[in-house]
């Protein structure tokens, strides 16, 4: 339930905090960013001994994920979605999967960095490669209880294939809530937002008779949907940029579209593990994907974004990017795919870091909000010589390198056709500037707490009753 006193009262000491200097935040999520993306990207995409240019940020750190049963007991659960861990990321609070931006339990709506530094006078923006109603965007600048719950039409009885996912009843404007993902989004104060989801914004809002775009523009967005029009938008316009119906295409994609596949056992190794003989599946390449051409990068997004956000801006922006199919297409076993997105969230990295050289008061941070199903496994077993059959029982992609040489990546969270997400530590990496403020292990709702202080938002904001 959207708890409106409690919102305007953060908001409004957000409004009258002193602010120190004039500081911009850049935070890049890779959704599903761990250890083993950033290790399959770098092989393939800078070479076994080349570095990332992650690899070469003076700050690295590991940060703990955190998650809750939605209950007020606070029980904890060791696997993250992106709803609950996007939720922590911009307002410090740990929640219960599948949250944007509500507390577990109680349901109260947290204010997000991104609303806090509005109100505060600066500006903030979101750029990010799924649709921008999807949970990692959505939840810096909207409050539902479900994630799914992205646009008018999908806020009571969403189901998949008949199974009932449960609802947002509460939210609904006719309950006294802020409504959809999209409509919330389309009311909020971002100065610039930009990513794919424009399905969301065709139907109509709650109660009324114009669409959701056209309440963005009402509340005085200027929509693009190419990257003609992103970069002839009008220079004082606030923007909202959909350049897909859902997701943003991605770069990269196996050879003939091909994702892991099962390793085949013989008759006779399925009678004993010990007998017979295995056959694992071809080597694939990664190719161009077709589908991403003329759509903007996330690169050419956030070269867009930061000119907005820092144009004749004395006060300081919020600028979250995300590089959202490292996910994605790990939950498809789709490990060229990931490394594409692993190559755009470099691009970003490049870019903000050049921003930085001019804009020395900047905080760039670059993490994961939880680890993901990919492994980066032995292409050949190391029990090999013992002379048996040894494979993985999960989806495996061998994958061959610009080096010549073939990567396993392997993927065995389930037997369904997606995979999970999984509970390690997922890095963060920071420039200069987060040296001084990032301890070498860090909860993930200390880095709210970290890009709060940065920018200046004091004093302590109490989000909850
Ligand atoms: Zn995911």
């Amino acid at each position: 339930m959207f708890r409106f006193k409690t919102l305007m009262l953060a908001l409004i000491l957000g409004l009258c905090s002193n602010m120190l200097h004039a500081a911009n935040v850049i935070l890049i999520i890779g959704d599903g960013m761990d250890d083993h993306q950033i290790s399959i990207a770098r092989n393939y995409l800078k070479g076994a001994q080349g570095r990332l240019l992650l690899d070469d940020m003076p700050l690295r750190a590991a940060v703990q994920i955190l998650t809750v049963e939605d209950s007020t007991e606070h029980k904890p659960v060791y696997v993250a979605d992106s709803a609950n861990t996007a939720t922590t990321l911009a307002t410090g609070v740990v929640t219960s999967r599948g949250r944007i931006s509500t507390a577990a339990g109680s349901d109260e709506d947290l204010p997000t960095i991104a609303e806090l530094a509005s109100a505060a006078g600066l500006r903030s923006g979101i750029v990010t490669s799924a649709s921008v109603t999807d949970a990692t965007p959505a939840a810096f600048a909207a409050h539902v209880s479900l994630r799914l719950c992205e646009n008018p039409n999908k806020m009571l009885d969403i189901n998949y294939r008949g199974i009932p996912l449960g609802n947002c009843k509460q939210d609904l404007k006719a309950a006294g809530g802020p409504g959809s993902i999209a409509e919330q989004l389309a009311a909020s104060s971002l100065d610039i937002l930009l990513g794919g989801g424009s399905k969301h914004f065709s139907p109509e809002i709650e109660g009324g008779n114009i669409s959701v775009a056209e309440a963005a523009q009402a509340n005085g967005f200027t929509l693009v949907h190419n990257l003609e029009q992103l970069h002839n938008a009008p220079a004082d316009a606030r923007l909202l940029g959909l350049f897909a119906p859902g997701t943003l295409p991605v770069r990269l994609q196996g050879e003939g579209q091909r994702s892991a596949e099962a390793a085949k056992p013989s008759l006779l190794n399925r009678l004993h593990p010990y007998l017979g003989s295995v056959s694992y599946p071809d080597v694939m390449r990664c190719e161009a994907n077709p589908q991403a051409e003329g759509i903007p990068t996330l690169k050419a997004m956030t070269e867009v974004a930061l000119e907005y956000l820092s144009r004749d801006n004395p006060t300081g922006f919020f600028l979250m990017v995300e590089s959202a199919s490292i996910d994605k297409q790990a939950h498809e076993r789709k490990p060229c795919g990931s490394i594409g997105e692993m190559e755009q969230l470099e691009e970003v990295l490049a870019t903000a870091m050049a921003f930085a050289e001019n804009q020395p008061d900047t905080l760039i941070l670059v993490t994961a909000d939880h680890a993901q199903a990919a492994q980066l496994v032995p292409d050949g077993s190391m029990y090999k010589d013992y002379n048996i059959p040894v494979y993985s029982p999960g989806m495996v992609a061998r994958i061959v390198t610009p080096e010549g040489a073939i990567m396993g990546v392997n993927y065995a969270t389930n037997n369904y056709p997606y995979e999970e997400h999984t509970g390690a530590n997922v890095p963060l990496f920071g420039n200069s500037e987060a040296q001084a403020y990032v301890p070498a292990f860090i909860q993930q709702s200390d880095l709210f707490n970290i890009m709060r202080d940065y920018l200046g938002l004091k004093p302590e904001v109490e989000l909850r009753d």
